[in-house]
């Protein structure tokens, strides 16, 4: 029998299904003590109703590899963010043609006094086509309310973005 943990880290995301939600940090741990399975989630985006059915696929997939009693739990605390998608998980994103959100900017975290700046520092987004940096949002809603549309001016291109959040 396939391990429970095995089983969930396959499950991908709804809304972006060329990754799993291992890959995007959301799959918080699992665990299996006679029997039951306790499979622990931390929800993205704030009323993203691809929460429902990322648990309704845990549900599915554990179900088909013989777990029948499993627990999806949500884990609120600490909060997920894009921070917390893997390396191999942006790389999958940026193979799909989405550009991934922005690496934490250097400094995120200082040492010393802290700099206080009234705006939030802006990631560089890259085309996932050329590589450029000289890219324009289009629109902050894309298809699904963790996207946003971008286009490239060099190569005009438009793209989807996962937002950092
Ligand atoms: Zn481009």
């Amino acid at each position: 029998m396939v391990s429970a943990l095995a089983v969930a880290e396959t499950v991908t995301d709804p809304e972006l299904p060329m990754i799993t939600l291992a890959d995007l940090g959301v799959l918080r741990e699992v665990s299996e003590k006679d029997g039951h399975v306790v499979v622990s989630i931390t929800p993205t985006y704030t009323g993203c109703p691809a929460m429902d059915t990322m648990r309704d696929d845990l549900l599915h997939a554990l179900s088909r590899a013989g777990y029948g009693d499993v627990e999806v739990r949500m884990v609120l605390s600490p909060a997920w963010s894009t921070d917390w998608i893997t390396e191999a998980g942006r790389q999958k994103l940026s193979d799909a043609g989405i550009a991934p959100p922005g690496a934490a900017p250097p400094g995120a975290a200082p040492r010393g006094p802290v700099r206080l700046t009234l705006t939030p520092p802006v990631r560089q987004v890259r085309c996932p086509r050329c590589g450029s940096a000289d890219t324009e949002s289009l629109s902050d809603f894309g298809p699904t309310a963790c996207k946003a549309l971008r286009r490239c001016r060099a190569c005009q291109e438009p793209f989807e973005h996962v937002k950092e959040i």
